[in-house]
């Protein structure tokens, strides 16, 4: 559900780190070679949509007149260990593929693959040790991801069962081993198994961001880092050595992520003023993201210290109250505030400073 419109079933999305609105100028201002690499993306992940929608996940069953119960705030008891399988695709286009590191194997000696692998057990940590959850279902589901997906494909993916990466085509992308790509894809994973977002307009921009948040909260947990020292980007360094720009997105700032003559111009948005009103991207779930991404960024840097702790409480427990696969960014902003209000507490300055947050980016609580 990410590259072309022909691959965005809303319900069934195949939720790729490249956006569509990426590739499509690829394909127009692209030499030969690169419009080619494009167009042939746009057109594999329509193929890949078809699958996906042949295995997507039933919804959660709804407990006590629907709402679904939310899993522990604080770590649970019992939480231990992921279990890895990290598959070699060998460049070639099928899933799985070729069995290479599995749980407690030693390190490979192969990038990709110990990338994978570490990758997976921060994002594993991150759910289970801070928010109490047990892998992405909440129930110990095995972390399966591929590398080399493809030869030389400019992206990655959560289909619903597992992570692939591409190598890239050390052009436009050089990698997307990076713990922000990997932890937004598994954090797909999790977004699906707490109620699920429905992949288009806004209810579809928050899957994004909040793919986004536990993405860039993954990163700064493995790095020790505080709010105030992180970078907010997702998918830094996964840009070519040609291609202007830094990253896939800026939190920080929506919109500066890259300007480039084949890339063009970063389309994120921070503000509800500038709402983006599309058909394409599914109603623009991978631009309008930068709104909310926006608003917690904010919130971030006015409470201060780190943003797996309160502010990661927060949006994992508005997550799993939420109940509301349609929701409206108004809607997720005020499941936030009833969220803050019940760990931090009515009135107080967390509260405040997240009401704050979501007024700078237009929308009041
Ligand atoms: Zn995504």
């Amino acid at each position: 559900m990410c590259l072309s419109l022909g691959c965005s079933s809303p319900h069934n999305p195949l939720n790729c780190i490249v956006p569509p609105h990426m590739l499509r100028v690829m394909a127009l201002r692209g030499d030969d070679k690169t419009a080619r690499m494009a167009r042939s993306l746009l057109k594999q992940n329509a193929a890949l949509r078809d699958e996906r929608a042949e295995h997507v996940s039933p919804p959660p069953p709804a407990q006590d007149g629907g709402t679904f119960a939310p899993h522990a705030v604080s770590p649970a008891e019992g939480l231990c260990c992921p279990d890895r399988r990290i598959h070699d695709g060998d460049g070639k286009a099928a899933l799985p593929g070729r069995l290479v590191r599995a749980e407690g194997d030693d390190a490979t000696g192969d990038a990709d693959v110990d990338l994978a692998y570490d990758g997976a057990g921060q994002v594993f940590s991150l759910f289970a040790d801070e928010y109490g959850r047990n892998s992405l279902d909440g129930a110990g589901m095995p972390l399966i991801a591929t590398v080399r997906h493809r030869r030389n494909y400019n992206n990655a993916f959560w289909n619903g069962d597992q992570m692939a990466y591409g190598t890239g085509d050390g052009e436009v992308f050089r990698t997307f081993l990076e713990l922000s790509v990997i932890g937004h894809e598994m954090a797909h994973g999790v977004i699906q198994h707490s109620g699920g977002l429905i992949y288009e307009n806004q209810s579809g921009a928050l899957n994004e961001s909040i793919a986004d948040v536990f993405g860039a909260l993954s990163l700064q947990r493995s790095l020790g880092q505080q709010i105030h020292d992180a970078d907010w980007l997702v998918g830094r360094g996964i840009l070519g050595p040609g291609i202007n720009g830094v990253a896939l997105r800026s939190m920080k700032a929506p919109g500066t992520a890259y300007a480039d003559d084949l890339l063009g111009q970063d389309p994120q948005p921070w503000h509800m003023d500038h709402f983006v009103t599309t058909t394409e991207d599914n109603g623009g779930v991978h631009i309008n993201s930068g709104i909310p991404n926006h608003a917690f960024y904010l919130f971030c840097n006015y409470i201060g210290g780190k943003s797996w702790e309160l502010p990661g409480q927060v949006w994992y427990r508005a997550l799993q109250q939420l109940n509301n696969p349609m929701a409206s960014f108004q809607q997720w902003a005020d499941q936030t505030m009833d969220a803050v209000t019940a760990i931090a507490g009515r009135g107080t300055i967390e509260a405040v400073l997240l009401r704050r947050a979501w007024k700078l980016v237009g929308i009041a609580i």
